[in-house]
């Protein structure tokens, strides 16, 4: 598979254009300020009484209303949450449009299940970073960046200078990801397997462990703060050495106690049912089922909070004896948290 580096870039392309970045939370305010720093054009598009529109000025950007600002614009940049963006391109963005403006995502998710359906004439691109956006700001302040996907849904792009993937590699170089590498996929594949990935084994998977450990441990009448450090807080540890050097090293570095007990236990825990489970998992994925059922929840909530069974589960969570231990634990360990979601400016 070929990746891409600064070196396959031309950052002169994206410079040329006037870039357009909807929304000022995780991803927004990296790519603006990174594009920014890189030399683009770029204005924030807000909503008039977003909290984030000071913010936005005091990091030097222009900012302006959604339908205003995108109405100059070469590229629009969508990065307002999935759950949003197609009332936001429906009534904000398709009505004040150039016919040839190019529109770019850094999820495939409201293209790939059809919730936006753009008019013919403009290009659709990705540009994802592989990272939240503290980290894609942060690396790039660093001279680094976070590895990043592109994709192209068409092409429309009708000078003969360039294509829609010369674009996107253009603001991958622009946004840092050409720094780290940056490799090509399909809507389809980063839809499908972003989505996969996070409810299977990032964040479902992992949190489902976590807990179930957790409670196994004090329902046998362990203390809690030991049950916390066992099966929380060292689960960072261990997936750091395997994100450093894979499987086999992390496994070099564990006490042969813990190598041995990982071969004995890992597939008890993990079973044929647990990869059935996955495998439907996928399948509701693959059918749009579950991104249906997801936006049929958000529905329900009148002030775009989360829909009945998101809110549910986060009063479950907040209320599960783990949290509430951990805070404390936490609380003592002052070096946590240097890079607090300082960028989720959820409003
Ligand atoms: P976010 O919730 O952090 O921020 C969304 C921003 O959109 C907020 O600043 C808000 O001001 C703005 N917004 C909300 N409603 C709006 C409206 N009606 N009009 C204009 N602006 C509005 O979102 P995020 O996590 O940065 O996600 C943005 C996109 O990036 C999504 O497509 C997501 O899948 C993708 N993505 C996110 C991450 C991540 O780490 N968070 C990683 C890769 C891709
Ligand atoms: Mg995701
Ligand atoms: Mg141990």
């Amino acid at each position: 598979m070929k990746i891409y580096y600064d070196g396959d870039a031309n950052i002169e392309i994206i410079q040329g254009l006037n870039v357009t970045i909807v929304g000022y939370g995780s991803q927004g305010h990296a790519h603006a300020n990174n594009l920014k720093d890189s030399g683009v054009n770029v204005t924030v598009a807000l909503r008039e009484d977003s909290l984030s529109w000071d913010k936005a000025k005091e990091a030097g950007l222009k900012v302006s209303n959604v339908s205003d600002s995108v109405q100059d614009a070469d590229l629009v940049m969508i990065l307002a949450p999935d759950e949003f963006q197609k009332g936001v391109f429906e009534k904000h963005i398709q009505p004040n449009l150039k016919d040839d403006a190019i529109l770019a995502f850094a999820h495939g998710f409201n293209i790939h299940f059809q919730k936006i359906i753009p008019g013919d004439g403009h290009s659709v691109i990705m540009i994802a970073p592989k990272g939240p956006g503290h980290t894609v700001r942060s690396t790039y302040i660093k001279g680094g960046g976070v590895p990043s996907l592109i994709a192209i849904y068409n092409d429309n792009i009708e000078n003969n200078e360039y294509t829609a993937k010369d674009v996107a590699l253009s603001y991958a170089k622009a946004n840092g990801g050409t720094r780290a590498g940056v490799l090509e996929t399909t809507f389809k594949e980063e839809t499908e397997t972003d989505l996969f990935g996070e409810q299977a084994v990032l964040c479902g998977g992992v949190t489902a462990l976590i807990k179930a450990g957790y409670e196994t441990l004090v329902e046998a009448g362990y203390s809690p703060e030991m049950a916390y450090f066992e099966c929380l807080h060292e689960t960072k540890l261990i997936t750091d050495l395997i994100q450093e050097g894979g499987i086999a090293n992390m496994h070099y570095s564990i006490s042969n106690t813990a190598e041995y007990g990982d071969y004995k236990s890992g597939p008890k825990i993990i079973t044929e049912d647990t990869k059935s489970a996955m495998k439907e998992i996928l399948s509701d994925i693959q059918s749009g089922k579950f991104a249906d059922d997801f936006l049929d929840d958000c529905r329900q909530s009148n002030d775009g909070s989360g829909g009945p069974v998101m809110k549910s589960n986060r009063k479950m969570t907040e209320n599960h004896p783990i949290e509430k231990v951990g805070k404390e634990l936490r609380s003592k360990m002052k070096f946590l948290n240097s890079e607090k979601l300082v960028d989720k400016q959820k409003n």
